[in-house]
């Protein structure tokens, strides 16, 4: 069988040919980027979140949020939909933190009145500035309705995932969400892509405000494999034996 052709490659993710018209294979790496774009990596983050993202994606498409996800194939690897990606990232926040604690000169853990969610370019060539929906509208880059139906999915995908995070003791402080477009025919649906998973949220314990997610790495705080395995076992999705355990069918070529 020949090899499957490779059509982009990420900072922690690389995207294969699917096995039919449609579709793609997404490929998590253990690959990190340290706060000076340093790579790094840490070992086993690539199957914690191909797990955690194929959980959340599972549950978000049970209460009717459309996503790319189809099926994990193996401990790296789902098949998922191809999309027309949407060059606009979606960045909701329930707490500062991050860029927003930078930009705004606020403290790390002011709870926010109500969810702010921000738009980011994504693009490497400037480092995914923010955006406002004036840019996005003028370049065309999504449409009003477009963003319309981005702006109430983040908002369901937030409530559904505090809540759920909730339930196991860990504050969603942010996430960031990336969308694509589904064609059927003539028909347009506006479809959650990318993951959800330790690298993309901040999630901090409700106790102890210990951060769980991609900041242990980034600011070099220790213990980042641990901090990934406890959020897959407070979701109850780590097996016994850890990471190693999460079997699926064989790498397809
Ligand atoms: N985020 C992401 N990819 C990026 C930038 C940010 O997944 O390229 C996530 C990040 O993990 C956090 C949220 O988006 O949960 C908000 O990030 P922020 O804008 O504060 O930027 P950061 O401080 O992470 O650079």
């Amino acid at each position: 069988m020949a090899r499957r052709k490779q059509i982009y490659e990420g900072k922690s993710k690389i995207l294969f040919e699917g096995p039919e018209p449609g579709t793609l294979v997404q490929y998590f790496k253990d690959d990190a980027l340290d706060r000076d774009n340093r790579k790094g990596t840490i070992t086993g983050k690539g199957v914690i979140n191909n797990r955690i993202s194929e959980y959340l994606m599972g549950l978000l498409g049970e209460i009717g949020v459309p996503t790319h996800f189809i099926r994990r194939l193996n401990m790296r690897e789902q098949l998922i939909r191809e999309l027309e990606m949407i060059p606009v990232a979606l960045v909701v926040r329930n707490v500062v933190a991050g860029r927003m604690a930078k930009r705004l000169s606020m403290p790390e853990g002011t709870p926010l009145p109500r969810s702010i969610v921000e738009y980011y370019l994504k693009s490497d060539d400037v480092e995914d500035p923010m955006i406002a929906e004036e840019h996005i509208t003028a370049f065309d880059w999504a449409g009003t309705q477009d963003l319309d139906d981005m702006m109430a999915l983040a908002l369901r995908v937030n409530d559904f995932l505090n809540g759920l995070f909730y339930g196991v003791g860990l504050r969603l402080v942010d996430f960031r969400l990336e969308f694509g477009r589904l064609w059927e025919g003539d028909f347009m649906r506006i479809v959650l892509a990318d993951e959800i998973s330790p690298d993309t949220c901040r999630l901090w314990d409700i106790k102890t405000n210990e951060k769980l997610d991609k900041d242990r790495f980034r600011r070099d705080l220790g213990h980042v494999e641990e901090a990934y395995q406890e959020v897959a076992s407070r979701l109850g999705i780590l097996p016994e034996g850890g990471p190693r355990d999460m079997k699926g069918p064989e790498v397809m070529q």
